[in-house]
């Protein structure tokens, strides 16, 4: 009998090991889904603007230089007027995925606001951030049509770089010019690159 109690008792550490194991289990994938949410914008996959803020402080603080491009869809409002929010949505995913196939895998690329996109180049100084961002002001020039969408989609793209041997600058003051380059795009007719170096 002593010996059956004890497989009885045994079997029950056991039983009850294996809740307790899978129920950690369930709250560990149940966190990184979450911690995921928090980062991902869900309608283009892309990072959200939270994410990229906290990567361009990161990659600030490691001293490495690297490119940034802020890139906004030209006349968007269209877009919507014309052929409904819908489209709109899925203009706004193909344009996501066709940048971010345009990157390179060390590179970052966020979703930071409605139709605004702001990309990390990795390791680029002036030269390779114009050069990719002219690439990827093309790739969206040359889309092809979204299914009942517009023809012809273009995007104006701000870009500058960070470069710590040069200038010592907080992560806002970057972001801040790559938006003043963008603003400057848009003013020179859109659907074009302008670059913005630091101490400019
Ligand atoms: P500009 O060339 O000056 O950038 O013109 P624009 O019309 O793109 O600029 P504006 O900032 O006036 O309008 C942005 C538009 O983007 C307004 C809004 O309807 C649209 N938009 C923002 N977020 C979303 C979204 O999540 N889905 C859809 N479908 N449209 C969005
Ligand atoms: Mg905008
Ligand atoms: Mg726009």
């Amino acid at each position: 009998a002593d010996r059956v109690l004890e497989l009885h008792a045994r079997v029950h550490v056991q039983l009850r090991n294996k809740r307790l194991h899978d129920t950690l289990q369930r709250v560990r994938i149940e966190r990184d889904l979450l911690r995921r949410d928090a980062q991902i914008d869900p309608l283009t996959g892309l990072l959200n603007r939270r994410s990229l803020e906290t990567s361009v402080n990161e990659r600030c603080r490691t001293r490495e230089r690297f490119g940034v491009l802020f890139m906004d869809l030209d006349h968007f409002k269209n877009v919507n007027d014309r052929f409904g929010h819908d489209i709109g949505d899925r203009v706004l995913a193909a344009v996501a995925s066709v940048l971010r196939a345009g990157l390179r895998p060390g590179d970052l690329i966020a979703r930071y606001g409605g139709e605004e996109f702001l990309a990390l180049i990795s390791g680029a100084g002036p030269e390779s951030a114009r050069l990719v961002a002219e690439r990827l002001r093309r790739t969206v020039e040359e889309m092809p049509a979204i299914a009942r969408g517009p023809a012809h989609l273009t995007l104006s793209i701000g870009a500058t770089v960070f470069d710590p041997q040069r200038f010592e600058e907080p992560p806002l003051e970057i972001l801040r010019r790559a938006d003043m380059a963008l603003y400057a795009a848009k003013h020179a007719g859109r659907n074009r690159v302008v670059l913005l170096q630091p101490g400019a």
